[in-house]
């Protein structure tokens, strides 16, 4: 029996290879308040589960041998035990995961039943490295927890209703029917965005505008009116802009060499690309761009100024679709915190009139823009769990409704 007492609340959980990070919320009303929130990253290497209340103080930072957390199935199992006496006194409603592909089926967030779980195990192909990530916790607390409904929420959901030239690839038309499309990643994050904008800037979140999601994963966003138009992911969250270990877009020819003159595997090749490009290779020194702004070395700063170029020259293309630029908005770890990469990118878009304020940027201010800046830009913190957790109540309202 339910407490009657207790505090309804979900739980959100977004779960990678080498990390797990989790939210408890607490329902408010029709929407969520931050209970806890935390991670175990570094699985099978340097296993380390951290987690803060909402007010920011730590409730627990322990750090484990590489052996005692060496599968993210294990971390799910180190996270239920540490938070399963911290769930006294709340009512759980349903928990809400952030799955990458929602291929060309799921335009929102869907429960999870049988069938679903059957048609999103047949995404696997399509994001070989993140779904299975996904879909483990999915399936182990349909198992622990079956009296839990589940709700999948998807990275790309948001994009779906790009118009068909942004999901096309010039390739022959069969490959179109059959899923190989444009369908474009971070949706969450987007989403996200395009919903905190429309509450801090109304006037520009009803019109065009790109948004820079700039983390380990990169990508930028064309909207209008606060909907997905355009993204620089394509099939598969390689494509666009150089990220922290993946190459972003490339010549599909290199594919072709490595295999035919150098002789690599399928195998190899993708490792090389998701996991040995990006800012890792062409630095050689780290995926991290905090690293990199503070190394001395010149392939360090080579590394900073070819992601400014393509994140400046993704913007460009972006307000193309967009037929012009009325706000850019920069996001995620590197977009929300360094001001070196924004100036980088601004720099490269004076000839649009952006100009950047210094002092503000250096600040961190929400909007960064100096005062004869012909496009207003802005930084707005993302928060994909809060995303994921507000689609969860809605999901479940709605069948309890
Ligand atoms: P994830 O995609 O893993 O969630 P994040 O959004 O946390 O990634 O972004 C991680 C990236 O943000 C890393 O490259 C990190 O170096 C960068 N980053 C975080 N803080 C700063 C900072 N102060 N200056 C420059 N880069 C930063």
């Amino acid at each position: 029996m339910t407490d009657p007492a207790a505090v309804p609340a979900l739980f959100v959980v977004n779960a990678g290879s080498s990390s797990i990070k989790f939210k408890l919320y607490r329902v408010v009303g029709d929407d969520i308040a931050l209970e806890l929130g935390g991670a175990l990253d570094g699985i099978g290497r340097l296993p380390r589960l951290k987690v803060k209340d909402a007010a920011g103080a730590t409730l627990v930072d322990r750090s484990f041998a590489a052996d005692e957390v060496a599968t993210a199935t294990v971390a799910q199992h180190v996270i239920g035990d540490w938070l399963l006496p911290h769930l006294d006194g709340y009512h759980m409603i349903g928990i809400g995961h952030r799955v990458v592909h929602g291929g060309p089926t799921f335009s929102g967030p869907v429960i999870v039943d049988d069938k679903v779980m059957e048609t999103l195990t047949g995404f696997i192909p399509l994001a070989p490295l993140h779904q299975l990530s996904n879909l483990d916790p999915i399936r182990v607390l349909r198992e622990r927890r079956p009296e839990l409904p589940q709700v999948a929420c998807f990275d790309t959901a948001f994009h779906r209703g790009h118009p068909e030239l942004s999901e096309r690839f010039a390739l022959p038309r069969a490959l179109y029917d059959e899923g190989v499309r444009r369908y474009g990643f971070h949706g969450l994050s987007y989403e996200y965005v395009a919903s905190a904008l429309r509450l801090a800037e109304p006037e520009i979140a009803g019109g065009r505008v790109v948004v820079a999601h700039l983390g380990s994963g990169a990508s930028a966003c064309a909207l209008r009116d606060g909907r997905s138009i355009e993204s620089t992911m394509g099939f598969t969250a390689l494509d666009g802009l150089p990220m922290g270990t993946r190459s972003g877009a490339l010549d599909p020819g290199v594919v072709l060499h490595l295999i035919e003159q150098k002789g690599l595997s399928a195998a190899e090749v993708g490792r090389m690309l998701y996991n040995q490009s990006g800012l890792l290779g062409l630095s050689g020194i780290s995926n991290d761009m905090r690293e990199l702004i503070a190394s001395p070395a010149p392939e360090a700063a080579l590394a900073v100024e070819f992601f400014c170029l393509k994140v400046a020259q993704a913007v460009a293309a972006l307000a193309t679709t967009l037929g012009g630029l009325d706000a850019l908005v920069f996001t995620a770890g590197i977009g929300e915190h360094s001001p070196e990469v924004r100036a980088g990118i601004a720099g490269r878009l004076a000839w649009l009139g952006v100009r950047l304020d210094a002092a503000a940027n250096a600040a961190g201010a929400p909007r960064i823009e100096a005062a004869d800046s012909a496009v207003p830009l802005l930084v707005v913190p993302t928060d994909e769990e809060r995303m994921i957790g507000r689609h969860t109540l809605h999901m479940l309202a709605g069948r309890a409704g």
